[in-house]
């Protein structure tokens, strides 16, 4: 199913294949007309978003983040749109986690040593490119060095969460982080709830995350299954979230990929979405399309 909007997608300058220039460009081919740049920890990318936007009258591009945070026992992904990402105390906040993304990876690679795969760290360096590194570098490197056979199989077998090799990162509780974007001016939403849900934290968690700030929750998110953004929808209504959602394209491949805008996002959750960010003054910080 195609929709006009996706608000969650990544780049070069985080852990996706696409150079922003190309995402916006596939994007815009397959009918997104209203996108969001969201890559993971970094604003970096945004730069040669906008650029790449402005060769579109009719495509409105929204700054975004998406912030990996850590409960006990489970990870926390919160995505911020409309973000004031020039703000000076955010950037170095950033510059921050991403040194400690760097130190995480050079850990798991000593780890996967220890466990008899071992992977060029240059390797590493090389697939994360100039941007922040993650798990699916390190991935990417275990495939190439032939230990495994595909960027599932590498998270399966060591980089999961309970996996062998992996590492946590400097803890950050979600309420830090949806302060840290109100701080910036942005609009908090909790991203792919589905682990959550099924942990049996999501209740509690929507509960503290609402008083803090968040507006909007995925709903409609990769391959999510009807009766889930049933479930998913009937929650945000509950909590007064909007029910946002997006494809959280990486172009790394996977069962689970779908193409930008290939999801069933209706456009009015992205129109309370707009409206929002135009009451908080914030909508001039997205490029907004001339002719919609
Ligand atoms: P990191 O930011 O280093 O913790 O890595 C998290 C990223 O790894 C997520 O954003 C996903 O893109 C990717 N990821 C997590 N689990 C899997 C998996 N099972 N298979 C493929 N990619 C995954
Ligand atoms: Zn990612
Ligand atoms: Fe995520
Ligand atoms: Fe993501």
């Amino acid at each position: 199913m195609r929709s006009l909007a996706d608000l969650h997608c990544h780049s070069t300058f985080s852990d996706g294949r696409l150079t922003p220039t190309e995402l916006v460009n596939l994007a815009y081919g397959n009918g997104v007309r209203v996108l969001s740049l969201t890559d993971h920890d970094i604003v970096d990318g945004l730069p040669e978003a906008f650029r790449a936007a402005e060769r579109y009258s009719d495509f409105t591009l929204i700054p975004g983040i998406e912030m990996s945070t850590d409960v006990p026992g489970n990870e926390v992904h919160i995505l911020g749109h409309f973000i004031d990402w020039h703000n000076p105390a955010f950037l170095d906040r950033l510059r921050r986690l991403q040194e400690s993304r760097l130190n995480r990876a050079r850990l798991m690679v000593e780890k996967l040593g220890q466990l008899g795969k071992p992977i060029p760290w240059e390797r590493v360096e090389f697939f994360a490119g100039e941007g922040a590194v993650g798990r699916p570098h390190i991935a990417l490197a275990l495939v190439e060095a032939g230990h495994v056979s595909s960027v599932n199989e590498a998270f399966n077998m060591y980089l999961s969460r309970n996996g062998p090799a992996y590492v946590p990162r400097d803890r950050l509780g979600p309420e830090e982080v949806i302060s840290l974007l109100l701080d910036v001016g942005g609009i908090a939403t909790l991203a792919h709830p589905r682990e959550l849900l099924a942990a049996g934290s999501l209740g509690d968690l929507l509960t503290v995350l609402t008083e803090a700030g968040l507006r909007g929750m995925e709903v409609y998110y990769q391959d999510y299954l009807p009766e889930e953004i049933e479930t998913f929808r009937e929650l945000a209504s509950k909590y007064r979230l909007i029910p946002l959602g997006g494809s959280d394209y990486h172009g790394l491949g996977g069962p689970q990929q779908r193409e930008p805008g290939d999801i069933p996002l209706p456009i009015e959750p992205v129109q309370k979405l707009l409206a929002l960010a135009e009451e908080r003054g914030a909508l001039e910080r997205a490029r907004i399309a001339h002719a919609r």
